[in-house]
């Protein structure tokens, strides 16, 4: 038996059709939602992260600003630009593309960003908002993981949740999402004794560690629920030798190109676990959805209107 897979493709669709007729009502309404990216210097992955944002905006009819400020502008600048969009009526999410040049204070611009507008979710204001279950902006990917785990019929109440890694975009936010949908959560990271005991406790899994293939497919307690948030880049011709070696098609398509994406979980676990989200076609896509969904959420919360969305 082989894992229901929690396609993330499939589900931006289906949210993507409900985010379109939301906005072409908002935008009926004279609300276009808008979405202003600042994205400084000229870092690669950067920019081709932005280039899905934008063309994501385009696709569902949303209002979309660029901002590309040269890598040499100082965290004064930053802050300046900040305050402008913050001002300006009609932008609704302000999306500072990380990482930031060394020379600017990025904490500093981050919480500048005014939290009615801080669509990912990462102002101290809106992770306390969470800490607490107010409504505000959660951080794109664990509400991604959520909304899998919601679209899939995945129970939550009740369920031994186990969440690896505890950063303040992942891991953490993640852990609060599923304790207040009545999971009994554990957080583990670098210095958890026993992980993979721990591990085999879980009904639902959330790797997000940076470390590919870490989570042993006997790890997973058979039938469990493992959403898999790692992205790691994989060169090495051995390791992706034994991390592939049961997906020969996959191999070859490593041999041909010199790289693959593995996530934090051993593929393998396609064989133990009884859903799985897949890397790549998992979480990421899911991401970027609810970056837009945020902004169509941020627009609502600000003009006061309700949601046509479920779960928003
Ligand atoms: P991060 O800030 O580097 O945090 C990694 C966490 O993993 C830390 O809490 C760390 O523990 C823990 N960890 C590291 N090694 C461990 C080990 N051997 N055992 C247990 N815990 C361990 O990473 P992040 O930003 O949360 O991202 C995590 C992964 O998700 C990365 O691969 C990233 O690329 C990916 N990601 C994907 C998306 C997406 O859209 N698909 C979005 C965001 C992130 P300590 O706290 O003790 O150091």
């Amino acid at each position: 038996m082989t894992a229901r897979i929690l396609d993330g493709l499939k589900i931006r669709d289906e949210i993507f059709g409900e985010l379109k007729g939301e906005i072409a009502k908002l935008s009926g309404q004279g609300l276009r939602p808008g979405l202003a990216v600042v994205l400084v210097g000229e870092n690669p992955a950067s920019q081709l992260y932005v280039k899905h944002k934008i063309a994501a905006c385009k696709e569902l009819g949303m209002a979309s600003w660029l901002h590309t400020p040269p890598a040499n502008v100082s965290t004064e600048y930053m802050l300046q630009l900040t305050r402008d969009l913050n001002e300006d009526n009609n932008v609704d999410g302000v999306l500072v593309q990380l990482p930031l040049p060394q020379q600017i204070d990025s904490k500093k611009v981050l919480e500048a960003v005014d939290p009615a507008k801080d669509i990912d979710g990462f102002h101290p204001v809106n992770l306390g908002k969470l800490v607490s279950n107010r409504p505000g902006l959660v951080a794109c990917t664990p509400a991604g993981c959520m909304e899998m785990l919601r679209r899939y019929k995945i129970p939550i109440e009740g369920a031994n949740a186990v969440v690896l890694g505890r950063s303040d975009i992942v891991g953490k936010p993640m852990a609060l999402l599923l304790m207040h949908q009545n999971a009994t959560v554990t957080i583990c990271h670098s210095k958890t004794r026993e992980l993979a005991e721990v591990v085999r406790h879980a009904d639902i899994v959330v790797a997000a560690m940076g470390k590919a293939g870490y989570v042993e497919a006997d790890w997973i307690r058979p039938g469990a629920a493992v959403i898999d948030v790692g992205t790691n880049r994989v060169t090495d011709g051995d390791e992706a030798e034994k991390l592939l070696k049961n997906f020969p098609e996959r191999l070859e398509k490593f041999r041909a190109k010199g790289n693959v994406l593995i996530g934090d979980v051993h593929p393998d676990a396609l064989f133990t676990a009884g859903a799985l989200s897949p890397v790549p076609g998992g979480v990421g896509p899911v991401t970027i959805t609810m970056l837009m969904s945020n902004t169509v959420k941020a627009a609502r919360l600000r003009r006061g209107k309700s949601s046509v969305v479920a779960g928003q």
